[in-house]
């Protein structure tokens, strides 16, 4: 399965240009602005690249959410690629929804 969902959405507005409060630089869709800016975000690194985080208690837990997950509303068990390379770009059409074994295969076709 290979849902290109972020091909069936538009860029109306265009794209917003945001900085963490550390100063860090990343990319989000004008009409997901007023949700993005609801929360404090804040990146973690992983051998995949940085991504940006916001932090959600459940049930007295501290749950790490991801932006790049929640704006495209990733189920568990799909993965969300970004095209372009950029992991701090989370423009909708920039984000892609895979199940793992697609995007282990996309990643392994592409680095040596
Ligand atoms: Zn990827």
């Amino acid at each position: 399965m290979n849902l290109r969902l972020a091909d069936s959405v538009p860029t109306a507005g265009g794209a917003v240009f945001l900085q963490t409060k550390s100063g860090l630089p990343y990319v989000v869709d004008s009409f997901c602005l007023s949700r993005v800016l609801q929360y404090g975000w804040h990146p973690r690194k992983s051998r995949f690249g940085t991504y940006l985080y916001r932090k959600k208690r459940i049930a007295g837990k501290t749950k790490y959410i991801a932006m790049h997950r929640w704006l495209i509303h990733a189920k568990p068990g799909l993965e969300v690629h970004h095209r372009n390379g950029n992991t701090l770009d989370n423009r909708l059409q920039n984000l892609e929804l895979l199940t793992p074994e697609f995007h282990a295969s996309l990643h392994r076709n592409r680095r040596k």
